[in-house]
């Protein structure tokens, strides 16, 4: 049923139809039987035959013809919505999205909407069916049915009740779904859909509005004003980026921006990072804004989400506060979108769809006319160069207005120095005088388990994964050895396996050795620590962060679980074990995530507290952007950083996609990226490009060459336009689908990539 090829037979009326499907195309679908195509709108779903499956898919278009042969169109359901799920401008801002990143148009759609309208037929996922009498039955007898006792009883019921009773209710009451059906067969009682929203729902949240607006500093008016002026406006498109250091307020000015649009009649999308969804930035909205504000994040069921959703979309709801595919969310009145923690990975989704939300959020905010708000204590290189461009508006917040300093920062050379547990005497001393202050430190080492590698002193053997490029882990309360890239796991023995040897020992350290040092340095004190393995769902995460709070003196050891969205009012010091690895910059954006890790962590010690501390161990003390960084902060480490991305053509002064493939046999990966390098060189030959216009580079192993046992490789794209990379991948794209490849190998595309490597 593939369309848009050659030949077309005349007139035959079929519907485009988008399936959840990684086929690039739509589909050629006749009408049900005894409809046309006229019965179907732009945006409704329907369900439609394929293969041997019924798949729900999406109404994108109609057509007066078809290349498919009339016999072998199949038909699909009568509509699924009373009328478009998605209006005609959503959809074009969702094809948008699956054309800019090469993905399936269907899959796209269906990846971005809530789950359950792929699911369920349901036209909303808390629909009762309510019962009233009709006029044809209150002009009824009292004593009619009285052959039909229990008719003729809920039938007085519902001639009695002023309101329409739910059919919840009136099974509760004895009654069975045949006598219901026996009334309404006889159009004595008639049934609407009404919503109702379950008590205590997780999704849609009453604000109060009780607390009142703080009054804003003059770095915060200063940064709230061109977002007012844009929404006085009504509603022109401006980006506001807001660099302001972490407790410098910008949450409030989001506020603040929120409850002008409010009152303006419009809706705010607010889009937070996975992790920093915590109750608080919900309390705080729900305090000062009166107002309905719809929930979206992964903590939450298919059918709440999609209720979120659906509140957004009829105006109920008048916020959205939602993770990376909120982004979506239709809006009745759409009015501002604000983009916290804008530099957050999380905004960019790894697999499948593999989008960028901050870039879709701007996309899409450019095509409403409306404002958009980029908050961040460490702004991408990517919006500062907008800024720096004039693109962007910046607006700086530098200063804290609860009193607090940002922390003092030293830098330890831990080279040549003798550490227990990775702790230096130093960081030992800090963590002590903390305590005595009756205050918290946190340990910050992004590494779980108890040490990355187990090796054998006597021959150099260490353990590693079977199934990928890389050494397994030791835990040690479980004793286990663990492969951090996949679910392998094995037992360690005392011999070495290689020479039999026993010394066999750790090196390095991670977050359970951390501990462990801890406890047995400070006997007695509350450790808390807060890792994959201690913090593995979202509820531990919230018992460990009630503890946090209930210990005013304490040492928390933590991962970067623990870098943003928390805020711990005692936490006075931190120290920040083995970022050396980041610093070594393997990929283009390691340096640059490494300084923003450094920034969100360091930026948690003190907020409340003139005492701040920060001890940053390394064995790299005179990397050159760690300096600048330590001396004049993330914006002038970022600028540096930005100088030599222009140099190199990278990000954001080059754009890049990067084609991955991975296959069970060493080669398939790479044997298929040389075909698929053919294929882009032909096309830039084609089109009339040279090679400075856009480079095809690799393709080249993954530097984890082989993960969960397939062999990976990366060819990459890097073009000195978007619209040359853009031309490019648009047309050598349906080619490379076109490859022949072994049935087990997999590839994908990625636009604008975290990482290259
Ligand atoms: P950020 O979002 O930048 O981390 P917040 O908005 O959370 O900062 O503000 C940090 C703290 O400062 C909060 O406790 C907040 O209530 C307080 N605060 C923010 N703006 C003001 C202000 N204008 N006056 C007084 N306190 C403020
Ligand atoms: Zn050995
Ligand atoms: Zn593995």
């Amino acid at each position: 049923m593939r369309a848009g090829t050659k030949k077309q037979s005349k007139s035959l009326a079929v519907l485009q139809i988008v399936l959840p499907s990684p086929l690039r195309h739509h589909f050629d679908y006749l009408p049900a039987p005894g409809l046309s195509i006229n019965n179907y709108q732009i945006g409704q779903r329907v369900e439609a035959p394929f293969g041997r499956r019924k798949m729900i898919g999406l109404v994108i278009g109609h057509q007066n013809n078809s290349a498919i042969k009339p016999e072998a169109l199949k038909a699909v359901s009568t509509p699924l919505d009373p009328e478009p799920l998605l209006k005609n401008h959503e959809i074009e801002f969702l094809q948008w999205i699956a054309h800019y990143y090469q993905h399936s148009v269907g899959d796209t759609i269906f990846s971005l909407i809530p789950a359950f309208f792929s699911k369920s037929l349901t036209k909303h996922p808390y629909t009762e069916d309510f019962w009233s009498i009709t006029t044809h039955g209150q002009g009824l007898p009292a004593d009619a049915l009285k052959r039909a006792p229990k008719q003729q009883q809920l039938l007085k019921l519902l001639r009695e009740n002023e309101m329409d009773i739910s059919n919840k209710r009136i099974k509760a009451q004895g009654f069975s779904s045949t006598v219901v059906r026996e009334l309404a067969n006889k159009e004595l009682i008639s049934a609407s859909q009404k919503h109702c929203h379950p008590i205590d729902n997780q999704y849609l949240r009453k604000g109060s509005g009780t607390q009142s607006a703080l009054v804003l500093s003059s770095e915060q008016s200063q940064s709230l004003t061109p977002t007012l002026d844009a929404l006085a406006h009504n509603a022109k498109f401006h980006v506001n980026l807001i660099h302001g250091i972490t407790g410098s307020g910008k949450t409030e000015v989001y506020l603040q921006a929120t409850k002008r649009a409010l009152e303006q009649e419009k809706q705010v999308l607010v889009l937070v990072p996975e992790i920093s969804l915590t109750p608080q930035t919900l309390k705080r909205f729900t305090l000062r804004l009166n107002c309905n504000i719809a929930i979206s994040h992964s903590g939450l069921n298919d059918k709440e989400r999609a209720a979120a959703w659906l509140a957004m979309r009829s105006g109920e709801a008048d916020i959205m506060l939602g993770t990376r595919s909120a982004v979506a969310t239709p809006m009745a009145k759409p009015g501002l979108i604000i983009v916290d923690e804008e530099h957050d990975n999380s905004y960019k989704q790894q697999e499948g769809l593999r989008y960028s939300a901050r870039d879709a959020a701007i996309s899409r905010a450019n095509k409403l006319n409306i404002p958009v708000i980029l908050g961040s204590a460490t702004p991408s290189l990517e919006s500062l160069q907008n800024a720096q461009s004039g693109k962007y508006h910046l607006s700086s917040l530098q200063s804290r207005n609860t009193g607090g300093k940002l922390a003092n920062i030293e830098i330890t050379d831990t080279r040549k120095l003798a550490l227990s547990g990775g702790l230096s005497e130093q960081a030992i001393n800090i963590i002590g005088q903390t305590l005595a202050h009756k205050k918290q430190a946190l340990v910050f080492i992004n590494r779980r388990g108890y040490a990355p590698q187990l090796l054998c002193h006597d021959c150099g053997w260490y353990y590693s994964c079977p199934h990928c490029d890389a050494k397994l882990t030791y835990h040690k309360q479980r004793h286990s050895l663990r492969c951090h890239h996949c679910s392998f796991s094995c037992k360690p023995s005392n011999r070495c396996q290689r020479c039999q040897s026993t010394q066999v020992q750790t090196v390095g350290e991670g977050t359970e050795q951390c501990e462990e040092t801890l406890s047995r340095l400070f006997t007695g004190t509350p450790l808390i620590r807060v890792d994959r393995d201690t913090v593995s769902t979202n509820t531990l995460l919230h018992e460990a962060l009630d503890k946090i709070h209930q210990h005013p003196s304490a040492i928390i050891v933590g991962t970067q679980m623990l870098a943003k969205g928390h805020h711990f009012p005692n936490l006075e010091t931190v120290v920040m074990l083995n970022v050396d690895s980041g610093l070594y910059g393997t990929d283009f954006r390691s340096i640059e995530k490494t300084l923003q890790l450094l920034t969100q962590v360091t930026g948690r010690a003190g907020r409340a507290s003139q005492n701040g501390r920060v001890l940053i161990q390394t064995h790299l003390p005179d990397h050159p952007q760690l300096l600048t960084w330590h001396k004049h902060g993330y914006g002038e480490a970022a600028l540096e950083l930005l100088r030599e991305r222009q140099l190199r053509g990278l990000p954001p002064f080059g754009f890049l996609a990067s084609i991955g493939a991975d296959g069970k046999q060493p080669n398939s990966a790479q044997q298929f990226l040389v075909q698929a390098r053919q294929q882009f060189a032909h096309m830039r030959e084609q089109l009339s490009l040279d090679p400075q216009q856009i480079e095809i580079i690799g393709p080249f192993p993954a530097l984890m060459e082989r993960r969960a046992g397939r062999h990976r490789a990366h060819l990459l794209l890097k073009a000195a336009e978007r619209k040359v990379l853009q031309r490019c991948l648009q047309q050598t794209v349906p080619l490379i689908d076109q490859l022949p490849k072994k049935s087990d190998l997999r590839w994908q595309i990625d636009v604008d990539p975290q990482s290259t490597i």
